[in-house]
């Protein structure tokens, strides 16, 4: 896809913004209420400071990975900090994005959450919503299916990875010192991680179908 960026970045964070207050609330549950808060005001600033007319895919998401790991607290600060800065990786110096570049970089962004917060999938995390996630656009696009349907196969392996996250124990971050107690509610980062990847996903539909 031809790729306009800064839109696509304006929609993750317009999606964030909106949700601040549910996100929030979530972390309220298990953690320390400031989710939401910490999310809305990073994309509030990386929204301020992102240049509209940068091409450089690469260079974008450097930008964003940047704002995010000095504006956001927290672990969701380094974490999602790091998941921008690796999701560059794969498309440095490029101005255009395919589907398999997407799988790159989800496949980059794990890996990159996964050093900086020793966690695997099962604990509770935003690992939860990505990895399912990352599997179901690696099967879509083995299948040959088109890029509507990898995508919404993506989005809805993370929904449900956020719906398993209710089911278990958190064993990393805040919410794991509530032990057992963080059973039966939902993991904001994988929540807010779920959320990303459905305004990624709409800004094709809106964009490119
Ligand atoms: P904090 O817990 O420091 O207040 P946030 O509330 O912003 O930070 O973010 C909490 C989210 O961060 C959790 O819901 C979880 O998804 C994610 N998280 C916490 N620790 C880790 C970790 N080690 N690896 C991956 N994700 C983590
Ligand atoms: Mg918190």
């Amino acid at each position: 896809m031809a790729t306009k960026i800064y839109e696509c970045i304006q929609k993750i964070g317009d999606a964030i913004i909106e949700n601040k207050d549910f996100l929030t609330d979530l972390d309220r549950e298990i953690g320390d209420a400031d989710h939401g808060v910490n999310m809305a005001r990073g994309f509030t600033e990386v929204l301020a400071q992102l240049p509209q007319d940068e091409t450089d895919l690469g260079k974008v998401l450097k930008k964003v990975g940047m704002v995010l790991l000095s504006k956001v607290g927290g672990a969701s600060g380094p974490l999602y900090g790091t998941a921008y800065m690796k999701a560059a990786g794969p498309v440095n110096g490029k101005t255009e994005l395919t589907l398999e570049d997407g799988k790159e970089m989800l496949e980059a962004v794990i890996a990159g959450i996964k050093m900086r917060g020793k966690a695997e999938r099962g604990e509770k995390t935003m690992l939860d919503a990505l990895e399912p996630a990352l599997e179901a656009l690696t099967k879509g696009l083995e299948n040959g299916d088109d890029a509507q349907a990898c995508l919404n196969a993506m989005c809805e392996a993370a929904r449900e990875g956020v719906e398993y996250t209710k089911t278990i124990r958190a064993t990393k971050g805040r919410a794991s010192y509530l032990g057992d107690r963080s059973i039966g509610h939902q993991d904001p980062g994988a929540t807010s991680s779920a959320i990303t990847l459905e305004a990624i996903k709409e800004f094709y539909v809106e964009n490119f179908k």
